[in-house]
């Protein structure tokens, strides 16, 4: 896993570089964005151009992050070939969009905690141990002595608080308490982040009728899932972004091993949230269905109905954990 060479390489590129694009994953949470806005803020401290893309934008609730003004939603808004590119909180670049794929020839940085990454870069630092990826650069921030101001301790708060559901997580370790506080002391806007984090709008709160309404098991009982179609997206007036969050309530009946949410991104195809406790590994489970993630939260986008999609889920399960599955409610 990571160390500190890693971390070296790492911040040796950076320092480098002079001109940075700096990408992360599609569908954007907490932890990408507080992320990417945070290196951002202290590239530009060392003098260099930076730009920061993301694929459909900043979704509303994250508009409050320091910098997020400054994010560019459009490919053809971006300037000239970058000459480095910097992929946060992500593993492939079939989850950065924008066809990044193309900057693979470029020299590329990684810093990520996903247990599936392998690692894009020329220079890699990765930590599935870590509970955000703002952790991994709270570290090469304080290898590089750098001031925390409320601003850079703002970022950083969002991106852990957003990766341990607000410290609540197995990953919320002694480490991630440590780095709190001082990005508390450093006047991180801890009360301005839950407010925005949290906030859930009215056609979100009305679906979540119809997501506990399905609840269902499955896995003999040992899993439990529920689901939206297209059409429930439709009536209701949400978009795929505004249902995130969902699965945590099939996360939290008692005794639930796995956890699952599906939501149909396109007609016939579903985008499947995964929760686990010890001992599914669910990065494993999203794996064998294309797709990966962290032990206990991952996720894959699977083709079929939703009957079809579970068996499948069902099955890979069986697989990684060997629990008997059979569907049920
Ligand atoms: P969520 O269920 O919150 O969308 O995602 C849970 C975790 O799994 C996050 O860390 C997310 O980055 C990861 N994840 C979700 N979907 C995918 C996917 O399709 N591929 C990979 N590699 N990771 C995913
Ligand atoms: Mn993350």
């Amino acid at each position: 896993m990571a160390n500190h060479s890693d971390l070296q390489k790492v911040a040796a590129a950076l320092q480098e570089a002079g001109r940075l694009l700096l990408l992360a994953h599609v569908s954007p949470d907490g932890d990408s964005l507080g992320s990417l806005l945070a290196l951002r803020y202290v590239l530009l401290r060392h003098g260099k151009q930076v730009e920061v893309y993301v694929e459909g934008g900043v979704p509303d609730r994250y508009r409050f992050l320091p910098g997020a003004e400054t994010v560019i939603a459009s490919p053809g808004q971006l300037s000239e070939l970058p000459a480095t590119v910097v992929v946060l909180d992500c593993g492939e670049w079939e989850r950065v969009g924008l066809q990044a794929e193309r900057f693979a020839g470029l020299p590329v940085v990684n810093i990520d905690h996903h247990r599936t990454s392998k690692g894009l870069g020329i220079v890699n630092y990765l930590d599935s141990s870590a509970a955000a990826t703002g952790l991994l650069l709270f570290r090469l921030f304080a290898y590089w002595q750098e001031d925390l101001d409320p601003a850079l301790a703002t970022c950083l708060y969002t991106a852990i608080a957003g990766d341990t559901g607000f410290f609540r997580y197995s990953n919320t370790t002694a480490e991630v308490h440590q780095v709190t506080a001082k990005l508390l002391a450093a006047g991180a806007e801890q009360a301005l982040v839950y407010e925005n984090l949290e906030a859930r709008s009215w056609s979100h709160l009305k679906a979540l009728g119809l997501v506990l309404e399905r609840l269902a098991s499955f896995a003999l009982g040992k899993g439990a899932y529920s689901y939206l179609t297209a059409a429930d997206l439709g009536r209701f007036g949400i978009s795929v972004a505004d249902a995130d969050g969902f699965v945590n309530y099939p996360r939290l009946l008692m005794g639930v091993q796995v956890a699952a949410f599906l939501i149909e991104v396109e007609a016939d195809t579903y985008k499947v949230s995964l929760r686990s406790r010890e001992p599914v590994d669910v990065s494993a489970v999203a794996a064998l269905l294309g797709g990966g993630g962290h032990a206990r939260a991952a996720g894959c986008t699977i083709k079929g109905n939703i009957e079809q999609c579970m068996r499948q889920l069902e099955a890979a399960i069986h697989e990684v954990s060997n629990v008997k599955c059979c569907m049920g409610s």
